[in-house]
């Protein structure tokens, strides 16, 4: 049994397009990556957008709630319609 250790997203402002960073090892989330929190007991109850890490060494689980709470339009970076 593991515990896994949440980090929070760090969010990318020197691109033109924002994204959203590892917090951990500060790899770029891939979009593809980043979903709404399902809820499953292996996340964060109170993190309601989680950004998986996809560098080998890492794969941290990230809350993205408070960098997107930065972006004036999160669909930039992810598209979250549900
Ligand atoms: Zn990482």
């Amino acid at each position: 049994m593991t515990h896994q250790t949440h980090y929070q997203a760090q969010l990318a402002q020197s691109s033109v397009n924002p994204s959203l960073l590892c917090g951990h090892c500060n790899s770029i989330l891939s979009p593809s990556k980043i979903f709404r929190n399902p809820g499953d007991r292996d996340f964060d109850g109170s993190c309601a957008v989680i950004g998986l890490c996809s560098a080998d060494d890492c794969g941290s689980v990230n809350c993205c709630d408070d960098a997107l709470s930065r972006v004036d339009n999160p669909s930039r970076i992810v598209d979250l319609a549900s």
